[in-house]
């Protein structure tokens, strides 16, 4: 099919960089087929002429870090992506993908498939990718092969593991994504991941990670993912990088000055990071260490019958009264708390005439297993400087969602991240940077062929914005509204999102 589609008067921004240029662009069969900056383009044949009227056309925006691996199948349209500018996404993050799976993991991957409603039926990264095309996809994906998963997969056979991680790459993923924070992957010995990087190293792979602490031992966590990294192929990318937590705030010079130190020893580092501090998540993670183990189901069960226990956590949670308090009750399905989702759990107190702790405690002895909370445990001030650095990318750190959330409520960076990090970006180092930091940069990163810029050849994958009217309205209490500003999203030619 070569249909001709044709983008009038634009502002061009290249994704590399470049100054903005009004322009004309001219798609043919999926692919840019002429970028027009003098003069207009021949619109005769086209079947679409779109007049942007001045307002930008961008290469559509990479999502450098997705969990979209099992909801992309149930919500092929992948609305909180699109809605946001994004075309393409990197998925198998965190150590976590979909593949490969073998008798031994086969419970696991069909449980967290299940929860989407989707039906398991590929053991390999190719068997399922041919499941995702068939849905039709709305997004361009690629994949890491997820350590957790191949921990999992082949329990104690380091052999198995890296041969099997070396098929998925000769296969098409990128590399190796770690979570090393997690079960059964951070368990695993030194000797295991050296060997794992052996493979990157042979053939070229990336090594992406979720560090082993992002908090109190961040920097002997990013000392051990350059030391793998180097190991292997020399390409290292830090998933959501943050410093966590109060106490490690002033960590991020430290940490800035490694990844520049490796950098000048001739390592590709990369990093990518959302526009938010607050992560949301249970609740309960709010409890004392000793419940860390323990999940939420058996925390309710607990809380409900013990009231002495109940007193005593109370007690033990006026130890950070603050984080309790800045604590924000996201979901809960307690009919009698549902008018303060969105509020902050020092409110909720004040409107009840009781204390923070005593509020958190009532919800989770209650609700333990549904209530989730946003956490303020990023510092601002550390997210401008990083988003200052020039290898940093957009990462979401979400799943693609529907508009409805039947697939559950997420955190507002599923809609958000992209207005928002454009706009943080652009007041620091102008538009065009921050284009080519969600375009042309995670494009060459990643190694992605044909996207992350506008020249021909490339694929027809394009976002029309409008500057002005950038940003969004999402919040925790409303995850799932688009964003604004986005006015077009074209993948493949083929118009995916229309505001
Ligand atoms: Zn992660």
């Amino acid at each position: 099919m070569n249909e001709r589609k044709v983008i009038r008067n634009a502002m061009i921004y290249d994704g590399y960089g470049n100054p903005a240029r009004p322009g004309d662009l001219v798609l043919e069969g999926g692919f840019i087929a002429e970028t027009v900056y003098d003069g207009h383009a021949d619109v005769s044949g086209a079947t679409d002429v779109y007049d942007a009227q001045g307002r930008a056309a961008a290469p559509g925006f990479i999502d450098a870090h997705a969990h979209s691996d099992a909801t992309l199948l149930a919500a092929p349209e992948a609305f909180g992506k699109v809605s946001q500018g994004i075309t393409t996404e990197i998925n198998g993050n965190c150590g976590h993908s979909l593949f490969p799976v073998t008798k031994a993991n086969r419970d696991y991957a069909e449980d967290s498939c299940r929860a989407c409603g989707v039906k398991l039926n590929w053991d390999s990264l190719k068997g399922y990718q041919a499941a995702l095309e068939a849905r039709d996809p709305a997004l361009r994906t690629y994949f890491f092969c997820g350590h957790n998963t191949l921990c999992a997969a082949y329990p104690n056979d380091i052999e198995a593991q890296a041969a099997a991680l070396e098929a998925m790459i000769r296969d098409g993923a990128p590399g190796l994504s770690t979570g090393l924070l997690y079960a059964p992957g951070r368990d695993e010995p030194e000797e295991h991941l050296l060997k794992l990087a052996d493979v990157l190293k042979k053939t070229g792979g990336m090594y992406v990670t979720h560090l082993r602490s992002e908090g109190r031992r961040l920097e002997e966590a990013l000392e051990e993912a350059i030391r793998y990294a180097k190991a292997g192929a020399g390409r290292l990318h830090i998933s959501h990088l943050k410093t966590a937590g109060k106490a490690n705030r002033g960590k991020l010079g430290h940490v800035l000055e490694m990844i520049h130190e490796a950098q000048r020893q001739g390592m590709q580092v990369s990093a990518d990071r959302y526009p938010y501090v607050r992560s949301q998540t249970s609740l309960s993670v709010i409890l004392p260490g000793e419940y860390d183990s323990m999940r939420d189901v058996e925390i309710q069960q607990k809380l409900a019958g013990d009231e002495a226990e109940c007193r005593r956590l109370v007690e033990a949670l006026r130890e950070d009264s603050e984080r309790v308090s800045n604590t924000l009750l996201t979901a809960t399905t307690l009919e009698d708390y549902k008018e303060f989702c969105g509020i902050q759990l020092g409110t909720i107190a004040e409107k009840r005439g009781t204390t923070p702790e005593a509020e958190a405690i009532e919800i989770l002895k209650r609700d333990a297993a549904r209530a989730m909370g946003a956490f303020a445990g990023m510092s601002g001030d550390n997210l401008k400087r990083i988003l200052e650095e020039p290898y940093v990318c957009c990462g979401t750190d979400e799943n693609a969602r529907p508009a409805d959330d039947s697939l559950g409520a997420g955190h507002p960076r599923g809609f958000g991240s992209m207005p928002l990090f454009l706009n943080m970006v652009a007041e620091e180092c102008g538009m065009s940077e921050a284009v080519r930091r969600v375009t042309s940069l995670p494009a060459e990163i990643f190694g992605l062929k044909g996207c992350g810029g506008l020249r021909k050849g490339n694929y027809a994958d394009i976002t029309i914005f409008d500057e002005k009217e950038l940003g969004s309205k999402a919040d925790f209490l409303h995850p799932h509204l688009p964003a604004t500003g986005i006015l077009r999203v074209y993948r493949g030619g083929r118009v995916r999102y229309e505001a």
